[in-house]
């Protein structure tokens, strides 16, 4: 499906910008337009793929391009007294030619956090597109107030879009990994979930058209219905067939697949979507209970088939106790069979309420700290006798 993105704050820029970078690798015609927003020129400075003009500094009277410091509540009040310069770059996107809005950002921060939900809720009352949410929840060393902005941002931002698709810092960190290089990589495994996700819905007239190949309504439908989104994702590695007497093509019949490789491709699928559904979740939880699920299997073509899709189609509603499970293929021309598994409506998610729990923490402990503040200085500032007095 084609998308308009818009990446607000230093995490949402940096992803919507990978994004731009996957789309040019792989053709997978996502991304019709991207507009980053920030408060922090610097950061915007630091895209290396979204086009300048489509780059918004906002709240340059307030805080004169240095961001807004974590502060979610300016973020969210610039986001608002600037919307008309947000809006000015967003009516650059041919809006008739997109299926949905995404926008992203990492929940932790000031600007992203603040920002994304005001954006939406905007283009939610100018559009009749759909408007999903990307959220990143931060990791779970990076601090209380980190984590006290994610979990209110969280609350605002599902509310404020169709679907709010989730990724959790906290469970893909590596260690021993730089900050930076750990982004990074991160980064990696969101757009490559995500863009096999959306690809899905963007098959083109000319490519290899497959059986049941997934459209972007099936996406819109499964997203459909709002809440809260997580997406599973598994591959194995193939030989593309035709490719100079690979492996596959040596075990191949003359009509271009024997028992044998039929029941290969089924298992390997099923043991794919097992993986994918299984395996690390964008936000971990419990997938039974998920409301709508969508499975999408990419791949070259041969080595897909409806047997293994229509399988993993079930063994997933058995799973999630949902009747409301799709499924298709998304033919591609990498050497590679991949699942990934979109989880619509999740509930018992353990994450959010650990992080809502810390939050509440950190809340309480800010709220002592500022109380005890003014009788701590005056301590500090008053001798014990009142023996001085001030200049004025
Ligand atoms: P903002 O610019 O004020 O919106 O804040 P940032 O985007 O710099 O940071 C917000 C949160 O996003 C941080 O607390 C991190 O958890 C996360 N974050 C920052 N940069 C990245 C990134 O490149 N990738 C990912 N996945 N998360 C990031």
């Amino acid at each position: 499906m084609k998308l308009a993105m818009i990446g607000f704050g230093q995490a949402g820029g940096k992803i919507v910008d990978k994004f731009l970078e996957y789309d040019q690798r792989t053709n997978s015609g996502i991304v019709r337009s991207a507009v980053a927003v920030n408060t922090a020129k610097a950061d915007l400075l630091g895209l290396e793929q979204i086009p300048e003009e489509h780059r918004v500094l906002i709240g340059q009277a307030r805080v004169k391009g240095h961001g807004v410091g974590a502060d979610n509540e300016l973020g969210a009040e610039i986001a608002e007294e600037d919307i008309d310069e947000i809006q000015g770059a967003i009516d650059n996107i041919p809006v008739h030619e997109i299926d949905a809005f995404l926008v992203v950002s990492g929940l932790g921060g000031g600007t992203g956090s603040g920002g994304s939900p005001v954006i939406s809720k905007h283009l939610k009352r100018i559009y009749t597109e759909p408007v999903y949410g990307l959220g990143v929840l931060p990791g779970g060393d990076e601090g209380g107030i980190y984590t006290l902005n994610a979990a209110r941002s969280f609350q605002t931002f599902v509310r404020e879009v169709d679907n709010l698709l989730v990724f959790d810092n906290d469970s893909w960190r590596k260690t021993g990994e730089s900050v930076q290089g750990g982004y990074d990589h991160i980064n990696e495994e969101i757009v490559r979930r995500f863009g096999v996700l959306f690809g899905a819905g963007e098959v083109g007239a000319g490519d290899n058209v497959a059986e049941s190949v997934v459209d972007s309504s099936e996406i819109i439908n499964t997203l459909a219905g709002g809440g809260v989104s997580t997406v599973g994702y598994a591959s194995e590695d193939v030989e593309l067939s035709g490719s100079s007497g690979g492996l596959l093509s040596r075990f191949k019949g003359d009509e271009g697949g024997s028992d044998m490789d039929t029941a290969n491709t089924t298992n390997r699928i099923t043991s794919l979507v097992r993986k994918a559904a299984l395996g690390r979740l964008t936000l971990p939880c419990e997938i039974e209970g998920a409301e709508r699920a969508l499975l999408v299997m990419a791949g070259p073509s041969q080595h897909l088939n409806r047997k293994g899709i229509e399988r993993g189609r079930k063994w997933l509603e058995e799973q999630t106790g949902s009747m409301e499970v799709r499924g298709g293929d998304y033919p591609t021309n990498e050497p590679r069979v991949a699942a990934a598994v979109l989880l619509s409506g999740i509930h018992n998610v353990p994450r959010i309420k650990e992080l809502q729990q810390i939050a509440i923490e950190a809340q309480d402990n800010i709220d002592d700290i500022r109380q005890q503040s003014e009788d701590n200085l005056e301590q500090l500032v008053e001798d014990d006798e009142d023996e001085l007095d001030p200049l004025f």
